[in-house]
C-alpha cells in the first residue's frame, strides 16, 4: 500500500483525499494546512502521522500544546510545511490553494516523490520549473483537478504524438447566461452558490468569474504540452463530462462520472491501476441530456485574459493569478464588486512588466507586483 503526504489536509480536496485514505488503507506520513488546527489535531490523531506543519505559526504553538501527548512533531512557517512535503512516502497529495502550494510542491519533488496535484496554482505559475525538476528527478505529476484527471484518462493507452486538441469542460457556474448589467451587484453569498461542486472559498469565486477555466487552460498547456489555441473550453452544465480529448485522426475520447473529486483524488493515488469506486455510480438515463456550447467570453473576461497570459508566456501567468488572488480576497472581504476582479486582473497583466526567462525568485517578485498593482487601484 503506498504512504502519502497530504498538504492542505484541512480543506475542501484534502478532506476528502483523507476519506479515500481511511477507506482505502493509505498510510498517511504527514499532514499540513494554514491554520484550522482543530481539525487538523483531530486528522493527526486519527492517521497517527509523524509530523504535521502549521503555516501560521502561532496557531502551530498552539497546536503544539495540545499534541504535547503524542510523538507527534509539529512543525511552522513555509518552511514546515516544505518539510512536511520531503518526508518519506510515495506520493505527496497538494491541497493547498494559491501560490502558496508552489514551495512545497518542488520540495516533494525535490525528495523524489510522484505528486498528486490539485493546487492548480502550482503549474500556473511555476510550470517551466516544476515540470523540469520532475523530469531531473523522475517524478510523476498526477493531476487531481477533475478535468485534467479526465485528460489524463483519456489519453491513456494513446500514441505519443497522436493527440491534436483538448476539450476542457466548464460549468458556467452560478452567474451563466448573466450579462454585465445583471452582475454589476451580485453579492458575495450569491457568487459562493455552485450549481454543481462543494469547494474552497477561493475557487468558487473563480469559477463564478470562469477565471478557474483560465486558470485550468494555462494548467493544461504545462500538463498535457498543448498550445493554448488548441484547447477549447466548452460549458457543459451538467459537469458529467469532465473533459476529453480529439486525436490526430478526428476521435474524440472524453472521461464521464458523477461530479464527485473522490474519483480523480482516488485515480491519482491508484495510477496506473484502478480500484473499487465507493460512492455514487454515474446513470446517464437518469441525466438524459448533456449540453455544450461556448463560454460568453464579452462577460467574463478572465477567461480571455488568461488565456493572453499564457500566450505572452514568461511571468505574465503568475501576475494573472496574483492579481486574481489578491482580488479574489478583496471581494470576499466585501471590499471591491464582482466585476472589479477582472478589471484588475486586466490591469496587472497589462501593467507588470514581464521577462522571458526567470527563475523562482523572479515568479514571487512578480506575484507581490501584481498584488502591489491590485491594492494601489483601490
Ligand atoms: P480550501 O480553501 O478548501 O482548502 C485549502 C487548504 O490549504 C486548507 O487546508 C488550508 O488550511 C490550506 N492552506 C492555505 N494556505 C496555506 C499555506 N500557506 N500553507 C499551507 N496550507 C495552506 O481549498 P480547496 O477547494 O480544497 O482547493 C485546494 C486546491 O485544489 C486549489 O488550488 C483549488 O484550485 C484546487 N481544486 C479544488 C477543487 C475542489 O473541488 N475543491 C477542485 C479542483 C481543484
Ligand atoms: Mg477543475
Amino acid at each position: 500500500m503506498k504512504s502519502l503526504v497530504i498538504l492542505g489536509s484541512t480543506g475542501s480536496i484534502g478532506t476528502q483525499a483523507l476519506e479515500v485514505c481511511r477507506r482505502d488503507g493509505y498510510k498517511v506520513n504527514g499532514l499540513a494546512a494554514g491554520s484550522n488546527i482543530e481539525l487538523l489535531e483531530k486528522q493527526a490523531r486519527e492517521f497517527s502521522v509523524k509530523a504535521v506543519a502549521v503555516f501560521q505559526e502561532e496557531k502551530a504553538k498552539e497546536l503544539k500544546i495540545k499534541l504535547k501527548d503524542t510523538d507527534i512533531k509539529v512543525l511552522s512557517g513555509v518552511d514546515g510545511v516544505c518539510e512536511i512535503a520531503s518526508l518519506p512516502g510515495d506520493i505527496a497529495l497538494n491541497a493547498i490553494v494559491g501560490i502558496a502550494g508552489l514551495r512545497p510542491t518542488l520540495s516533494a519533488i525535490e525528495s523524489g516523490k510522484d505528486i498528486a496535484l490539485a493546487n492548480k496554482e502550482t503549474l500556473v505559475t511555476g510550470g517551466e520549473i516544476v515540470n523540469a525538476k520532475a523530469k531531473e528527478k523522475g517524478v510523476k505529476i498526477l493531476p487531481v483537478d477533475s478535468e485534467h484527471s479526465a485528460i489524463f484518462q483519456s489519453l491513456q493507452g494513446s500514441p505519443e504524438k497522436s493527440l491534436s486538441k483538448i476539450l476542457l469542460t466548464a460549468s458556467g457556474g452560478p452567474f451563466f447566461g448573466k450579462t454585465r448589467k445583471e452582475l454589476e451587484n451580485v453579492t458575495v453569498k450569491e457568487a459562493l452558490n455552485h450549481p454543481n461542486w462543494s469547494m474552497g472559498a477561493k475557487i468558487t469565486i473563480d469559477s463564478a468569474t470562469l477565471m478557474n477555466k483560465g486558470l485550468e487552460v494555462i494548467e493544461a498547456v504545462h500538463l498535457f504540452g498543448l498550445p493554448a489555441d488548441k484547447i477549447e473550453v466548452l460549458v457543459h452544465r451538467q459537469s458529467i463530462v469532465h473533459s476529453g480529448v480529439e486525436f490526430s485522426d478526428g476521435a474524440v475520447i472524453a472521461q464521464l462520472g458523477t461530479p464527485d473529486m473522490r474519483l480523480p483524488i482516488q485515480y491519482a493515488l491508484t495510477y496506473p491501476q484502478r480500484s473499487d469506486y465507493a460512492f455514487e455510480h454515474l446513470s446517464l438515463a437518469d441525466i438524459g441530456t448533456l449540453t455544450f456550447q461556448k463560454p460568453d467570453t464579452d462577460t467574463f473576461r478572465c477567461l480571455p485574459l488568461c488565456i493572453e497570459a499564457i500566450t505572452d508566456g514568461g511571468l505574465k501567468p503568475t501576475v494573472v493569478n496574483g492579481a486574481n488572488e489578491q482580488a479574489v480576497k478583496l471581494f470576499l472581504e466585501g471590499k471591491i464588486k464582482f466585476l472589479q476582479i477582472a478589471e484588475l486582473v486586466e490591469k496587472a497583466l497589462h501593467s507588470v512588466n514581464n521577462k522571458k526567462e526567470f527563475t523562482l525568485e523572479d515568479i514571487f517578485e512578480a506575484d507581490k507586483k501584481a498584488r502591489q498593482c491590485v491594492l494601489s487601484s483601490l
